[in-house]
């Protein structure tokens, strides 16, 4: 079946099925997704480059449980929307992730041991499955370390011996915001742990209290 043509939203409304897509495309790309909308522009232009791209959930930071359903459900459907195959981890890994950023709960501190759980998962999905390269959706949002993720994802890659795939995909925020509009997708408001959840609803200079 071929893809749902959506009007005005560019670069998936041809019409070749998964199977077709992979034999037209190159080598295989395994992109792990933080959620639909920065998911968007990436797969995109990664299939422009010609990878033949699957995607792949895992993200144990997200709190609470509900909320990580929601993003992943929204997933869902955009992934078979756009064809898009798909690996999904199972299960809720948020206790392991709170003992990892246990004691460097700041900002950045926390975040590099966010991307190195997510990262190293990847890798070794993508070693496993046998995917000639990796990457993540993270790379899109101005609000991570694009730096620090770059360099994570390619110690990741060393260690499981498959290449982490690196473009700015900043370049495609503002398609980001177009397509997740014209895509109706949720668009949640916050990072994803509940210290990032914190952070954007706190009380104007409240600081968070350590025992
Ligand atoms: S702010 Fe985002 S990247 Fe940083 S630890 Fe929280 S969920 Fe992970």
């Amino acid at each position: 079946m071929g893809a749902q043509p959506l009007g005005g939203v560019k670069g998936f409304e041809e019409g070749a099925s998964p199977a077709s897509r992979q034999e037209e495309q190159g080598e295989r790309l395994l992109l792990h997704i933080c959620c639909a909308p920065c998911a968007t522009y990436p797969i995109r232009r990664l299939r422009e480059l010609g990878f033949a791209v699957s995607g792949y959930w895992y993200n144990p930071n997200i709190h609470p449980w509900q909320e990580h359903e929601r993003r992943r459900e929204c997933l869902v459907d955009y992934a078979g929307r756009v064809e898009l195959p798909m690996i999904w981890q199972p299960g809720y890994e948020m206790p392991e992730f709170l003992r990892r950023v246990a004691g460097r709960e700041a900002f950045r501190q926390r975040c590099a041991f966010c991307y190195e759980m997510r990262l190293t998962e990847t890798a070794r999905q993508a070693r496993a499955g046998g995917f000639a390269a990796f990457t993540t959706t993270l790379l899109i949002s101005p609000y991570q370390e694009q730096g620090l993720i770059r360099e994570i994802g390619e110690n990741a890659g060393r260690a499981a011996g498959v290449a982490f795939f690196f473009e700015n995909f900043r370049q495609g925020w503002a398609e980001r915001g177009r397509l997740s509009k014209a895509y109706n997708l949720y668009r949640q408001s916050y990072c994803g742990c509940l210290y990032s959840e914190w952070e954007r609803y706190r009380p104007k200079g409240d600081e968070m209290q350590s025992p």
